[in-house]
């Protein structure tokens, strides 16, 4: 791309929508790409888009990523497949996430593929899908991050001193700051990343920026409010007592990163504080046991409160009724459990992954509970379950829905509307324009009128746009 005289944001992903972030920097210095996610969402449009990334993404001079969300970095291996050979900045937290995130992202891009070719690769005129990308290109990515401290100065294209500050969202997550040499004086503009909430486990607030001049933000629940973090503990205590004294399981569909650290730790300290009887806690997900070391090398990375736990008991990951599951034989030992546990697995949203056998074996007990712990996106099994049918297809076996379904909305790690209008207002006076964006249409709308309402400029930018600043 031509080095250009002003500056300009192109909007290259997660524009009205939720996924797929990517958004560029051009300045004089030369181009930066913020974060390359993967586009998640219906097969074919969704495989297009990761598939053909722009080409102004791929000779972008740097890429700063914020953190280790497959929606914000999940692309990485595909980019550097592109033919992308520079630096790719973040947090030493989040470098380490990344190291199983994207190789777990590869491994299922190249299972998929095989499936696929395996189903239909004897009709006729099948052509072969080829993977995404391969564990090969994962490496290949990774070996491209540069990690930093919150807070140390670095320079990814010449005119651009960059700092990275904590956005509390999980662990290593950032809001990228950047100081810009511009023909007009220096701007400071700022992506925010995913903004988290204030007052969540292990993880500090979410830090504003000071004195941004514009400032691209996350809209994801523009439009929504949350229950209060301090819910959290009694919601679940309350939900194993109650399936215990049925004599039940609780089965937890969790995100691997971060909700099933946190779940671990408000576990944790239920147990020490001794509201928790002894029940068996196991955490069956091989990446989410991986993910759960990478929290305990990362203290720089707690909250007052988590460090402070963390002196007075040791781990905040481990206690004495938690087993890690990471063998097959382990996970399928579970099935004959017959007493009252609690099973946390992933996939978070009940699509994929050891969870589904655990939902398979569990679902038609009315001693049971199954406990929804975070967002459940359209069209997949636990959306049906979230939306209370007496019927669902697992595995293609249509099972009596017997267990009880319980939602748990405290655990969010977006910012609600309050929230993101609290960030916002603390970015400063100077902020000439917000730049809404990952947020669905009208969480973005919506988000903006609030902003405006506190006499704020904002604007949602579509897909593709390009805007000078
Ligand atoms: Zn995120």
């Amino acid at each position: 791309m031509k080095k250009s005289k002003s500056l300009h944001i192109s909007f290259l992903g997660a524009a009205k929508t939720v996924t797929g972030s990517m958004h560029l920097l051009e300045a004089e210095g030369g181009t930066l790409l913020v974060d390359c996610g993967l586009v998640q969402g219906r097969r074919k449009e969704s495989q297009h888009a990761n598939r053909h990334l722009p080409a102004a993404a791929t000779s972008a001079d740097a890429v700063v990523l914020t953190h280790a969300h497959i929606d914000h970095c999940g692309n990485l291996p595909g980019l550097v497949k592109a033919g992308f050979k520079k630096d790719i900045h973040c947090t030493a937290a989040t470098a380490d996430l990344c190291h199983y995130m994207l190789l777990d992202a590869a491994h299922i891009q190249e299972s998929d593929a095989a499936w696929l070719n395996r189903k239909h690769g004897q009709e006729a005129g099948w052509e072969d899908i080829v993977p995404l990308f391969t564990q090969a290109d994962a490496r290949a990515a990774l070996e491209r991050l540069v990690p930093h401290a919150y807070g140390e100065e670095f320079e990814p294209i010449a005119g651009v001193k960059a700092h990275l500050i904590d956005s509390g969202h999980i662990l290593g997550s950032a809001t990228v700051v950047l100081d810009v040499k511009a023909a007009r004086g220096r701007r400071r503009v700022v992506f925010s990343g995913d903004i988290g909430r204030r007052n969540l486990p292990i993880l500090r607030d979410p830090t504003p920026p000071k004195d941004a001049d514009y400032v691209v933000m996350e809209s994801t629940y523009g439009n929504r409010q949350h229950a209060a973090v301090e819910e959290m503990h009694e919601q679940l205590l309350e939900a194993i007592e109650s399936t215990r004294k049925r004599g039940g399981k609780v089965i937890i569909p969790s995100f691997s990163l971060e909700r099933t650290q946190e779940i671990v730790y408000a576990l944790n300290e239920l147990r020490q504080a001794g509201r928790l009887g002894p029940i068996p806690v196991y955490l069956d997900s091989p990446l989410a046991v991986s993910l759960t070391e990478v929290f305990r090398r990362h203290h720089e990375c707690f909250d007052a409160e988590t460090t402070a736990f963390d002196k007075a008991h040791g781990d905040p990951f481990g206690f004495d009724m938690l087993h890690m599951v990471t063998s097959l034989e382990e996970s399928k030992a579970l099935n004959g459990l017959d007493q009252p546990a609690v099973i946390i697995s992933a996939s978070g949203m009940c699509e994929a992954g050891r969870i589904v056998h655990h939902l398979r074996n569990n679902i038609e007990d009315s001693r049971n509970t199954v406990l929804i712990v975070g967002y459940q996106a359209q069209h997949t099994l636990g959306r049906r379950l979230v939306e209370g049918r007496d019927r669902v297809k697992i595995f293609g076996v249509e099972r009596d829905v017997r267990a009880r379904i319980r939602v748990l909305n405290a655990f969010s790690a977006h910012a609600d509307r309050n929230e993101l209008l609290w960030w916002a207002k603390a970015c400063g006076k100077k902020v000439k324009k917000f730049f809404l964006v990952h947020g669905d249409e009208d969480q973005c709308e919506a988000l903006g009128k609030h902003l405006e309402a506190e006499g704020r400029k904002a604007f949602v930018p579509s897909q593709g746009e390009r805007v000078e600043i």
